[in-house]
């Protein structure tokens, strides 16, 4: 049987529309930079995705793959002059081959959306999936393998080793009131995030920390789930509308000001929930009003009178930009902003900061190949600086580059951005002296 776009996300005639065949995104897309090939390039996908929504092509496993390969990294999206919506052109093609029944779905793709569906977006069975790896880190097992022993595995598995974080750190699972300043300006939400507070517990303790410094009261409503963005990603908007009403619900309920997001792309998802529920009449309106108080975390607290009582941090830092900061969010000043106002970052651009780490959700294991090879190309950017510090807004680019620091053996510390600021309001914090 042969795929064909079905249900209510088939992309729209108009956003293909738009597409004037130019090609200036091509050299912004990585694995057309990377193959030099038309079908691995956003103009080539477009056509094949107009190909497929008007019968013209045939929705074959082979065709898709070139939709697989994409990163969705929106890279293109900031380089065309003709405003093509890329990311939802993208989003509802899978989302359109996967509303086909389950026996005619891609193999590979029902897998993922299966696994998406029934571990990340349940805590406790992914609470248990992440204990093996908890046990592996906590034992010394891991810093043996990373050792000498590490040698007598054979390749592939090496590197499926060096993309694992260590888990050695307590995770990050509070709920309720996690900061209230004395003089409270208003009240946000955080948003806590599937796996986020698991691997990169410090990333969210520093998330408070900023925040209370800029008076902000932080509470995380307990109903809170996952975004859903992997779920959108992997064309399961199902899933991904679940999830999106339930926080819609949690958040409202907690009657914040800002919803608080440290990760591009959690956040970018959450800003597009009412885009998402765009066929709910009970929930749109609803959805709407949730995503217009979505606030990037960099983005909220740049907003803020943060330069305050701000130590000394003796770094020489390189900035990521992560894809659904800079392409999907727009947002690129704040991060170079925050770290501008600390005093003693030295700070210095790598090559093509807004190009795609590899890591792009589950990419680097769906597509561990072109992954790799992207990665290659950041190392050697971030390799290029001399930067001790490498800075990121996403813990997906924290988790592959530090994979690619082991892999490639590049001395860097792979930090989110408002970690160092955390360090340098706990630095300003400090008796003179200390
Ligand atoms: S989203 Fe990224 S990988 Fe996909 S076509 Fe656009 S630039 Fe290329
Ligand atoms: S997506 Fe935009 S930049 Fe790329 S070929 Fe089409 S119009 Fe040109």
């Amino acid at each position: 049987m042969t795929l064909q776009f079905v249900g209510p996300d088939i992309p729209s005639a108009e956003d293909l529309a738009n597409c004037i065949h130019c090609g200036f995104c091509l050299p912004s897309c990585p694995t057309y930079v990377a193959t030099g090939q038309e079908l691995e390039s956003p103009r080539g996908r477009l056509h094949l995705i107009s190909g497929i929504r008007e019968g013209r092509i045939a929705a074959t496993p082979r065709a898709l793959e070139h939709l697989d390969l994409c990163l969705q990294c929106r890279a293109c999206e900031t380089a065309c002059p003709s405003a093509v919506p890329y990311g939802r052109i993208m989003e509802d093609a899978r989302a359109s081959i996967m509303a086909n029944p389950a026996a005619a779905q891609p193999r590979g793709w029902s897998l993922r959306a299966f696994a998406l569906r029934h571990v990340l977006a349940h805590p406790a069975r992914l609470r248990l999936a992440l204990a093996a790896g908890r046990l592996y880190s906590r034992s010394g097992a891991q810093s043996l393998v990373r050792g000498h022993l590490g040698r007598l595995l054979p390749a592939r598995l090496r590197r499926l080793e060096s993309a694992t974080p260590a888990l050695t750190d307590a995770p990050f699972r509070s709920t309720g009131v996690l900061a209230s300043p004395a003089q409270r300006r208003e009240r946000v939400g955080m948003l806590l995030g599937c796996i986020h507070g698991e691997l990169y517990p410090r990333m969210h303790e520093a998330t408070v920390t900023a925040l209370a410094h800029v008076d902000a009261e932080v509470v995380a409503p307990p109903e809170q789930v996952c975004c859903g963005a992997l779920h959108t990603h992997a064309g399961d908007a199902e899933t991904a509308r679940a999830l999106a009403r339930r926080n819609i619900a949690a958040f409202e309920a907690a009657e914040v000001d800002a919803v608080i997001v440290n990760a591009a792309g959690c956040g970018a998802a959450m800003k597009e929930y009412g885009r998402l529920l765009r066929h709910d009449p009970n929930w749109r309106g609803r959805a709407e009003r949730f995503a217009s108080k979505v606030r990037d975390a960099l983005e909220y607290v740049a907003g803020q009178d943060f330069g305050h009582d701000l130590g000394a941090v003796d770094r020489t830092v390189t900035l990521q930009d992560a894809c659904h900061l800079a392409h999907a969010q727009r947002i690129r000043e704040a991060p170079r902003a925050i770290l501008g106002a600390i005093p003693g970052v030295a700070f210095t651009e790598m090559r093509h900061p807004d190009r795609c780490c590899g890591s792009a959700g589950i990419y680097s294991v769906v597509q561990a190949e072109m992954s790799a090879q992207v990665l290659e190309t950041k190392m050697d950017a971030i390799a290029a600086t001399g930067a001790g510090t490498v800075c990121t807004a996403n813990p997906g680019c924290t988790l592959q580059i530090e994979s690619g620091a082991r892999r490639h053996e590049v001395a860097a510390d792979v930090r989110h951005v408002i970690e160092v600021l955390a360090e340098s309001i706990a630095a300003g914090r400090a008796p003179v002296g200390d």
